[in-house]
């Protein structure tokens, strides 16, 4: 099973669950996909999102996917533009406020 990982900026161990509705996923207007139910947020992000910072949210998104995929920093305005799209569709389609998700601790 993969880990877990923000689905707004991919950063590992999401901490808040965002109640959510199923749509049908777009970015630049072609249609990407569905998104099912729920979204799991980090911690950072979840911050912003409470301070209503969409812009830090943008920038924090972009920077951490361009950390994580250093060979697409020529790609930074399309990727800005698809995580502009990406949060458009998570404000629109939240239904509820978040819920603290329960830390799993590894049986190790
Ligand atoms: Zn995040």
């Amino acid at each position: 099973m993969p880990e877990p990982i923000c689905d707004l900026c991919g950063a590992p161990n999401p901490t808040w669950r965002y109640p959510g509705q199923d749509f049908i996923a777009s970015i630049g207007g072609t249609p990407a996909g569905i998104s099912e139910g729920d979204w799991h947020v980090c911690w950072q992000c979840h911050t912003l999102i409470d301070l209503g910072d969409r812009k830090a949210l943008e920038i924090r998104c972009l920077d951490t996917y361009i950390m994580g995929h250093p060979e697409s920093v020529m790609d930074t305005v399309w990727i800005m533009d698809a995580m502009r799209d990406i949060q458009r569709q998570f404000f629109e389609n939240r239904t509820g406020k978040p819920v603290r998700i329960e830390v799993e601790r590894a049986s190790a």
